[in-house]
Formats: structure tokens, sequence, C-alpha cells
């Protein structure tokens, strides 16, 4: 990349527009156009994080770090220099689009009553957990006309993979979890296939920010069983979006010394247990505590709280993990 791109890059993407699009927002102004809020890279309880944006440079006083848009992803997303640049220039192109249209299926959620009846029929009725989730809904057949609306073109919106060759939403009838640079969708109806992405990657493991420095983590393989030991005061849980881990899931799960249990689904025909036995093994070899947890036959973390199950309960699947 010539210094020009990155130039270019950076003007791109406003530093304050990034961390907008990471959940920040700052706690008070100061002089200047300046900001001040809580530094995103570690635990801060008081702001000790500046943003310029005129200078679109940020400085933690807490961490000490800080530098331009670049610098700030390399730091929060653990990434190298040139992973961080492909970040962007994804983040560039559909970042802002992605969460336009999540939000919009987060405006739509409460309007479907379809919606609402399976995400309670799945144990899930914390308002604190659908907001923490931002969990959504696709009805079909008018995110296109809103989104064209707001001057995306039909082409980028293809491009995205939220509108079908045809023209149609792709996403109808669906609960969506925005992921980093994706959206998930879960199908209500029986008849469609239950898990769609769109095109790309479905990125790192979900909610790694928030439990990345703990030394214990409850790794599952769906959104839903992530939502229910979230519900049930669970902190310390991760998703990998299926029982396959790409490569920056691993390097995430690996970063630090800790341990992993894993709580995949216990299907009747074993595969749940056989991948999760699987990637125990690879997690030991490179030096992490891995341990499976036994859920009873036929279910996953989710369906385990559906039906009855507590966080008493779950706590002893764990503890007898550990031994
Ligand atoms: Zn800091």
């Amino acid at each position: 990349m010539t210094r020009q791109a990155l130039d270019d890059l950076k003007q791109q993407i406003p530093l304050l527009r990034y961390l907008h699009g990471h959940d920040w927002s700052p706690v008070r102004p100061l002089t200047r156009g300046r900001w001040m809020g809580r530094c995103p890279l570690h635990e801060d309880h008081q702001p000790s994080f500046l943003v310029d944006p005129n200078r679109n440079l940020f400085y933690c006083y807490g961490c000490g770090r800080g530098g331009d848009v670049i610098r700030f992803v390399e730091l929060y997303h653990e990434v190298t220099f040139s992973q961080a640049l492909a970040l962007l220039q994804q983040w560039r192109g559909n970042g802002p689009l992605l969460q336009q249209t999540a939000r919009f299926y987060q405006v739509q959620l409460n309007r479907h009553s379809e919606a609402v009846a399976y995400l309670d029929q799945r144990g899930i009725r914390s308002p604190e957990l659908i907001e923490h989730m931002q969990i959504g809904y696709a009805p079909g057949g008018c995110l296109r006309g809103w989104l064209t609306q707001f001057g995306h073109s039909l082409a980028a919106l293809r491009q995205a993979g939220l509108v079908t060759g045809s023209g149609y939403d792709a996403y109808v009838h669906r609960i969506v979890f925005p992921l980093e640079g994706n959206l998930y969708g879960r199908s209500i109806s029986a008849t469609a296939p239950p898990h769609r992405f769109l095109p790309g990657s479905k990125g790192g493991l979900y909610g790694w920010a928030e439990v990345q420095t703990s030394p214990e983590v409850v790794l599952v393989e769906g959104l839903f069983d992530y939502a229910a030991l979230w519900q049930a005061g669970f902190r310390t849980i991760t998703c990998s979006l299926g029982t396959r881990l790409n490569r920056r899931q691993v390097e995430q799960l690996c970063d630090a010394p800790r341990t992993v249990y894993l709580a995949f689904d216990a299907d009747n025909n074993g595969s749940g247990i056989q991948a999760a036995q699987n990637l125990a093994q690879m997690l030991q070899q490179r030096g992490l505590d891995a341990r499976l947890v036994l859920l009873p036959e036929g279910h996953d973390p989710n369906s385990f709280f559906v039906q009855g199950g507590d966080a008493r309960q779950f706590h002893a699947l764990l503890e007898a993990a550990r031994s």
C-alpha cells in the first residue's frame, strides 16, 4: 500500500466513526472538539481515553497507548499492521451498511410477534440480553426499500449479500445477530435452512473483547447457547458459531494461558462430542487447559436451560468437567 492509499484509508474512516461503530461513546467533551471516554483497550473505570477527531488521533492516559485508526485496530483486534489494513478496508466497504441493517432489524423485532414468540420459545426473554446481543428480526420484503432510500445502491446491497440476485431481501423470517463484519440469521421457519451468514468471514469469536482477559472461558457453538448462558448470569462465555473454528478464533483462544470449557451440543449421533474432543485435543497441544462439559444426551446449553436447567446445575457440570 502506498503512503497515499494509507492516507486515503484513514481519511475515509474517521477514528471517531470507527469507535462509534465499535460501541464506544464519549463521556464528556473537552476543548477544541476533543472527547474523553473510557478506554476500549483495557478495563477503564474512569475516562482516560482522549480522541481528537480533528487530528484523527487517540491517546490513553491509563495505558499510555495512542495513535491513528490503524494503530487502534491493531491494538483493539490484536492483529498485525497488514491485518489491520485488511479489516479497515472490509469495514470501509460494508461496516456502515451492516450497522444500519442491524439497527433496522432491531427496530423490527418488537413489531413482529412471530419473532418475539420464537425468542420466547428458545428461552430468550431478558430485554438486557436482547439489547446486549443487539438481536433483531428480518421480516423480509422491507430492507431493500429502506436502505435504498438512504442512498445505498442496489449493487452494493447485492454485493454485501443483503439482497439476492433477483432483488429480494436475502434474510426472510430470520432472527438476526450482528457479528464482526457479518450478520447471522436464524430462520424461525422449519422449512428454510436454519443457519445463514452473509458472504465473507464469520469473524472472530463472538463477544471476545469481553472475555479475553478472563483466565477461564466457556466456549459454545451457537448464539442461542450463548444467549441462554448469558441470561442465566454467566459472563465468561464466547461462541465459535459452529464446531469448526477458523484460524483467527484459534489464535484468540490461544493468545494467553487459559482454561477453556467446551460446551458443545451433546447430539444423539455424537458428532458434537466428537468435534469437541478433537478441538480439546488441538487446544491442549497448544498449551491450553481444555475441558469437555458433558451435557445430558440430546441437549445443547440452550435446550438445557429451556427445559428447566438452572445456573447452579450448569455450574455443577462445569465443576464435573474440572476433575
Ligand atoms: Zn487505555
